[in-house]
């Protein structure tokens, strides 16, 4: 079955985790053999091949870049500009992967439907280029409003205010307050610019308060259910109402501490967890109950975002095993046409209905 992937650091792994993500997973993991400056090394389940192998045609691929103020403990740069120079090396990677045939980059409507034609064209998918939305995670590089209009024009189109911790626009996970008036600003800026709001991320506070500000259309890229799972990073059951309420579609995420309680990082194993695919069938119907149908879920798995085989799904190998899931959907009795649904069907409805 056809998949869309609503979340993966693509740009951030060739750029920082220095991995040619033409090749196929396993060449990437031997190289990395033995070595330790992060901990997912040897350990990678996403590239190019693996996306193609797993019929996974189209993803939203990220840029993301931190700007931390003195004091902030966190990784990042020391100013907006090294942030954005940051982003703009991500941006020629994704341009470089075009020119190599490896990627498409996915904008509006007429490019969409070409590219779901292809994919859907019963071809071998080895020549096919994987789409790309570009999307930015953590809005800190955007150095002024004005930035935002020229990342539209090489392609930008969704934003994510925050990501972790205190952001220029907006507060992220384990933050805490509200958005400010650059916040609402930025905002105005992405209605305007029709960018899709990521509200992944986003702490409470500043959550509701984008909600109430932005007009735009908002998704939820990598997101699973406090619920299951409570930490300020999921959502609420009120949130995700909220959310369903405005025509949102929600990622499925698969790192491990947001699918099964009491992770610890660095510590815990999948397989002793009990933390297997099917575990994210039950944030997937959790959000499918309190939505009354199957509407509002996707996949956002988030399976390069810093993390590998030490903290995903035990019975995923690769990123091409998500085609795994269909059948445990079914087996939780959802129809083909909810299989559909969550697999592509639901990302496909929304881009239409936003770039129309
Ligand atoms: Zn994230």
């Amino acid at each position: 079955m056809f998949i869309i992937d609503a979340h993966l650091d693509l740009s951030m792994n060739a750029l920082e985790w220095n991995r040619d993500l033409q090749k196929p997973v396993a060449e990437i993991n031997e190289r990395e053999e033995g070595m330790t400056d992060k901990p997912d090394r040897a350990k990678g389940v996403v590239s190019l091949p693996e996306l193609r192998k797993g019929n996974i045609g189209l993803v939203v691929g990220t840029q993301i870049a931190r700007y931390v103020a003195p004091g902030n403990p966190l990784p990042g740069w020391h100013s907006p500009e090294q942030a954005w120079a940051q982003t703009q090396g991500q941006a020629a990677w994704y341009k470089a992967m075009e020119d190599a045939g490896e990627m498409v980059q996915i904008n509006n409507f007429e490019s969409l439907d070409k590219h779901i034609s292809l994919w859907f064209n019963g071809q071998p998918n080895d020549a096919k280029p994987v789409g790309y939305i570009l999307s930015l995670e953590g809005a800190d590089s955007i150095v002024t409003i004005k930035h935002l209009e020229r990342a539209y024009n090489y392609g930008l189109r969704a934003v994510g205010p925050a990501h972790y911790g205190p952001g220029r626009y907006a507060q992220g996970t384990d933050a805490i307050g509200f958005m400010g008036q650059v916040g609402h600003e930025l905002l105005k800026e992405m209605e305007r610019l029709n960018i899709i709001l990521d509200a992944t991320h986003l702490c409470d506070d500043s959550f509701w308060e984008a909600l109430d500000h932005f007009n735009g259309h908002v998704w939820a890229s990598h997101n699973n259910c406090r619920a299951l799972v409570n930490h300020n990073r999921q959502y609420s059951d009120e949130q995700i109402k909220e959310l369903v309420k405005r025509g949102a579609v929600i990622g499925a995420a698969l790192d491990a501490w947001m699918m099964v309680p009491g992770w610890v990082r660095g510590q815990s194993d999948p397989k002793e967890m009990n933390c297997s695919l099917e575990v994210m069938i039950d944030h997937v119907d959790h959000i499918c109950q309190l939505a009354g149908n199957s509407m509002h879920v996707g996949i956002g798995s988030d399976l390069d975002g810093a993390f590998g085989r030490e903290q995903c799904p035990y019975d995923l190998e690769t990123i091409a095993d998500l085609q795994k899931i269909p059948t445990l959907l079914k087996k939780r009795g959802y129809s083909e046409t909810d299989m559909e649904n969550m697999m592509h069907g639901n990302w496909l409805r929304f881009l239409r209905n936003a770039w129309v």
